[in-house]
């Protein structure tokens, strides 16, 4: 059977059986940021990668399709003038107070805290990278089955039974490989929601230097982010918070009088899930390691999963380029540069999300301080883990023990 793949333009070729390897060095499931990534840290080491991906690139996904400055960093390489839609080098956070009145902080800088992408054209231009850098890319072809021996996997996908060494599960996160490959499923897991406004140039022009970033209603969170020519507005909530998102997102739009302004009649809207605790039992089974939302790597405060996809895909890659005991080694990787940072912003999601009424005082009090170091956060200057330290300088010492914050 003659293979569809894609050359770095973009178009699909036909490409002779015979000049696929017996046994690949890597197979990649999933072009996202993840897979690529993943397959441009192995391949530019000179090792036989494969990306699979189930769509014909470019394709549509649910996604703001905001670069926090970390992501801009974790990129293989420096972002396309192309594909950047508004650079936002101010941000608002808002916050519902006890007596229903919003406080509202925000924070400028003069690097830009937000670079708005659209996704399909950054996950396109990403897997391109992956093929200049030696790694092949089949389109269209989804992976449905595997089996893990002793030191190969094999794989059935939508063009035959192909073998690797090393397989990446970089397939989102309702990952195939995950569960085909015996791992434990996500249990926190953030629903989420997505719509895409068509806006006139001056609708645009209110968000684009500024995005909005909201608590709503102590478990949810929203955003208004401008593109080119429309607004990408969503919803996520925290398991426990139970709200129906799509009336709780139009209330939303409604009290941002967006409702009113823009016609909805043309508005598509697309539901996503977000993971908010990496996967129990980690991110390796025997010659299966997983990366971004497969492996449950994403922000639990704001849902951004970019930054954690590219980084991790590039640490595994990397890892498997190297040779030798490649899962211990993104296992000790992930533990020592992403796993800290996440368990700290658990934290401070437990108590934002959890504790709605101390939240609410804390932001009352406090929310122009918090603001200007989230963004710090998204700009990847402090890391979570050194949060907490920073926010002690800030409040008082007897309230963040109260909040059960760690801090150093
Ligand atoms: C509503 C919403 C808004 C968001 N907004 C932001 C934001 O503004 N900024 C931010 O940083 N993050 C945001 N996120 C999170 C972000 O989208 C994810 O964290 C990120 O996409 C994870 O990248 P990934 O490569 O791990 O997975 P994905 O981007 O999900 O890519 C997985 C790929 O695998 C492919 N695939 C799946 N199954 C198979 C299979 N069986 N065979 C072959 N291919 C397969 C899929 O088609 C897809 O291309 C948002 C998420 C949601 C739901």
């Amino acid at each position: 059977m003659a293979i569809v793949e894609g050359d770095s333009n973009g178009c699909n070729v036909r490409i002779d059986p015979v000049s696929k390897p017996n046994l690949w060095d890597l197979v990649v499931v999933g072009a996202g940021p993840a897979g690529s990534a993943a397959a441009f840290a192995c391949a530019r080491n000179g090792r036989q990668v494969l990306l699979l991906e189930r769509h014909s690139l470019p394709r549509y996904k649910t996604c703001g399709g905001g670069l926090v400055g970390k992501a801009i960093r974790a990129l293989p390489t420096p972002l396309s003038p192309s594909l950047i839609e508004h650079q936002c080098r101010a941000a608002r956070m808002g916050i519902r107070l006890a007596d229903g009145q919003e406080a509202g902080f925000t924070v400028r800088r003069p690097q830009a805290i937000v670079t708005m992408t659209m996704r399909s054209a950054l996950d396109h231009a990403l897997a391109r990278q992956a093929q200049e850098a030696g790694a092949r890319l089949w389109q269209d072809c989804p992976l449905t089955g595997l089996a893990t021996h002793r030191d190969h996997v094999e794989l059935q996908t939508g063009q035959g039974t192909i073998r690797t060494r090393w397989l990446i599960g970089a397939d989102g996160v309702g990952s195939t490989v995950a569960r085909l490959g015996g791992f434990p499923r996500l249990t926190q897991v953030a629903p989420a929601l997505e719509w895409e406004l068509p806006a006139t140039h001056q609708q645009v022009r209110q968000y684009a230097d500024c995005p909005h970033f909201d608590f709503v209603d102590g478990h949810s969170y929203a955003w208004v982010f401008a593109k080119q020519s429309h607004l990408s507005v969503g919803i996520m909530t925290v398991p426990q918070g139970g709200t129906a998102l799509k009336c709780a997102l139009s209330a939303y739009l409604n009290e941002r009088g967006i409702h009113h302004k823009f016609n909805l009649e043309g508005a598509s809207f697309h539901g996503h899930r977000i993971p908010l605790l990496p996967r129990a039992g980690g991110a390796v089974r025997r010659r299966i390691l997983l990366v971004g939302d497969a492996a449950g790597l994403a922000d639990p405060i704001t849902g951004e999963g970019i930054s954690y996809a590219l980084h991790s895909g590039k640490l595994a890659g990397q890892a498997i380029a190297r040779g030798g005991n490649c899962g211990a080694r993104y296992t000790d990787q992930l533990s020592h540069q992403l796993l800290p940072d996440l368990a700290v912003a658990r934290e401070l999601a437990r108590l934002l999300y959890g504790q709605p009424r101390l939240s609410r005082w804390v932001m009352a009090h406090f929310g122009q301080s918090i603001c200007n170091l989230m963004a710090q956060v998204m700009a990847g200057e402090l890391p979570y883990r050194d949060l907490s330290g920073a926010l002690f300088s800030r409040l008082p010492g007897g309230l963040l023990r109260r909040l059960g914050l760690p801090y150093r």
